[in-house]
């Protein structure tokens, strides 16, 4: 069994858990079986109760854990298969400890961080090595060498280093170099620094990656090996991407980054034949088509917030050889200037799932206009929700329907809360969560799309369509395509004589990669794309 251990240095957003699922695809196509971790320094049990503007996107896995969104990087380029032992939080840590502890389990001793909190953290690593089955586990530790609360990772690490051998680890430091305008140059400073930060604690890093905007000369590659104490070789250029994350691995090969880890792990392996990565680069490089979607939200100038549906919608591009530029449309703008205004030269809206009331308004009003001008338009989660209040008010002139999320006393909750809601009082946790079965309705359009009867899919929330409207709805022409297997449950609608009008109570942007793009996306941006040719003709 071979560990890799990424660490970050300088400052934070430097795309460590983009590096490391990038090194993760190169080491499958080598022929490995791997899995990644994250160990995430902060006290919340989960990202679950952080607000996106904290957190960015909370990823959710099949078993229901709520995650880093560097989980959805590592399931977009691997084929490791994720559980809550992928993700650890220094809170969850604490919590086993302080069990045992209570449990009696430390036998009378004084609990410490040594041994105690970091034994706990390297059991973490060696159980998800047992039961992944896997050839390599790559642990990425959350935030920057330096920081207090990483600390224990960190000797955490050094001493599970220690005990299975130095040609079992590899310890891959991602780390700044920033250029200095004024001077013209790029600084290797910040670097040493942190790489001498990391010594000091007993690790020394067998790779450096270097994040930046300019490339490194010979000089600079020189310095970064005499002064981070590293191999000429192993200082490796990471650029910005000039496109797409996804080319990433390939940049990485390039600078024969997967050469190193296996020499560092005495791994004789083949060369990765990387060809189809390269195919879905050429196709988002020079697509042959290009479409416009408008995303319309309430966290929309955090890159993060919506990061699975921005990459899905990505995939539906390469699915269908077309470049997706996607717009992000604060909901609010649309109750300020009207949907006309603001979608007008769209060829799709997205309403993405969401929480809380501010923005509902423009994103019903987003949907109405979709359902009236036939654009197509994909609902994920309160997308889904929206449209069915949208549809309530508008084609069934039910007035005031609303969701009881935002109206408690609304004459027509379309939307309310699941029955195994009623009654909880915790926040962390608590909601339906996770892979779900849905049965498709035969000759719907999602039937055609995910050519199956049965799917799963992944779930975040805690309202649903109200079963008590079902009839009228679908008298209408709101067709219920998609539906818990038991009868219950209202997975997807979708609206009849509409070029394309889907909406899922689940997220199934979690589900879709590079490789390979989730059904419901592909139709979407294909239908989008007819939308656009219609136009352009
Ligand atoms: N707020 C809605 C609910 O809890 C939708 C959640 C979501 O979009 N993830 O049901």
């Amino acid at each position: 069994m071979k560990y890799i251990f990424v660490t970050g240095g300088v400052v934070s957003s430097l795309g460590k858990g983009l590096t490391a699922a990038a090194l993760g695809t190169l080491l499958e196509n080598r022929g490995l079986k791997v899995t990644l971790q994250k160990f995430d320094p902060y006290l919340n049990v989960d990202p679950g109760t952080m607000s996106p503007f904290q957190h960015g996107e909370v990823y959710v896995l099949d078993d229901g854990a709520e995650t880093d969104l560097d989980l959805g990087h590592y399931e977009r380029f691997s084929n490791s298969k994720l559980s809550r032992r992928n993700n650890t939080t220094s809170g969850q840590v604490y919590q086993q400890v302080l069990d045992n502890e209570r449990a009696g389990k430390y036998l009378g001793k004084t609990v410490q961080v040594i041994p105690h909190v970091t034994d706990e953290i390297q059991r973490r690593i060696s159980l998800l090595a047992e039961e992944s089955k896997a050839d390599v586990v790559i642990t990425e530790i959350g935030g920057t060498v330096g920081d207090i609360e990483g600390l224990p990772f960190l000797e955490a690490i050094r001493e599970f280093a220690l005990d299975v051998g130095p040609h079992n680890v590899c310890f891959i430091h991602v780390t700044y170099i920033p250029f200095i305008k004024a001077a013209g140059e790029l600084k290797t400073k910040p670097t040493q620094q942190s790489v001498a930060k990391l010594r000091e604690i007993g690790i020394a890093p067998n790779v450096l990656v270097c994040r930046c905007e300019h490339p490194l000369n010979k000089e600079l590659r020189h310095k970064l090996s005499l002064f981070c104490n590293v191999p000429f070789d192993a200082v490796v250029e990471e650029k910005d991407v000039d496109h797409s994350i996804y080319e990433v691995p390939l940049m990485l090969q390039r600078e024969r980054m997967d050469d190193l880890v296996c020499r560092q792990l005495h791994l004789d392996l083949p060369a990765a034949n990387m060809a189809h990565w390269q195919d879905i680069i050429r196709r988002l490089v020079a697509p042959q088509n290009r479409v416009r979607i408008g995303v319309v939200g309430k966290y929309i100038e955090l890159q993060d917030a919506y990061k699975s549906v921005y990459e899905a919608l990505t995939h539906g591009g390469i699915a269908n050889d077309c470049g997706v530029r996607i717009e992000q449309i604060d909901a609010e703008d649309i109750e300020k200037h009207g949907a006309e205004t603001v979608l007008k030269d769209l060829s799709g809206v997205l309403v993405p799932g969401g929480f809380g009331e501010r923005g509902t308004e423009g994103k019903i009003m987003a949907a109405r206009f979709a359902r009236e001008r036939g654009l197509p338009y994909l609902g994920l989660c309160l997308g889904m929700q929206i449209a069915t209040i949208e549809f309530a008010r508008n084609a069934l002139h039910l007035e005031g329907a609303h969701s009881t999320e935002f109206n408690p006393a609304t004459p027509h909750p379309v939307i309310c809360l699941l029955e195994e809601q009623r009654g909880v009082t915790q926040v962390g946790g608590t909601m339906r969560l996770g892979s779900q079965p849905c049965r498709l309705k035969p000759g719907s359009r999602a039937h055609q799309l995910y050519g199956a009867p049965l799917i799963h899919e992944r779930h975040r929330h805690r309202y649903e369509f109200n079963g008590s409207y079902r009839e009228r709805f679908e008298k209408a022409g709101f067709t219920i395509s998609g539906m818990s297997p038991d009868g219950d449950l209202v997975e997807i609608i979708e609206i009849e004589r509409h070029p394309f009008f889907v909406a899922s109570q689940f997220h199934p942007e979690f589900l879709s990669k590079p490789t390979a793009p989730h059904p419901l996306f592909r139709g979407f941006i294909a239908a989008a794309l007819e939308r656009s040719h219609g136009k352009a003709a």
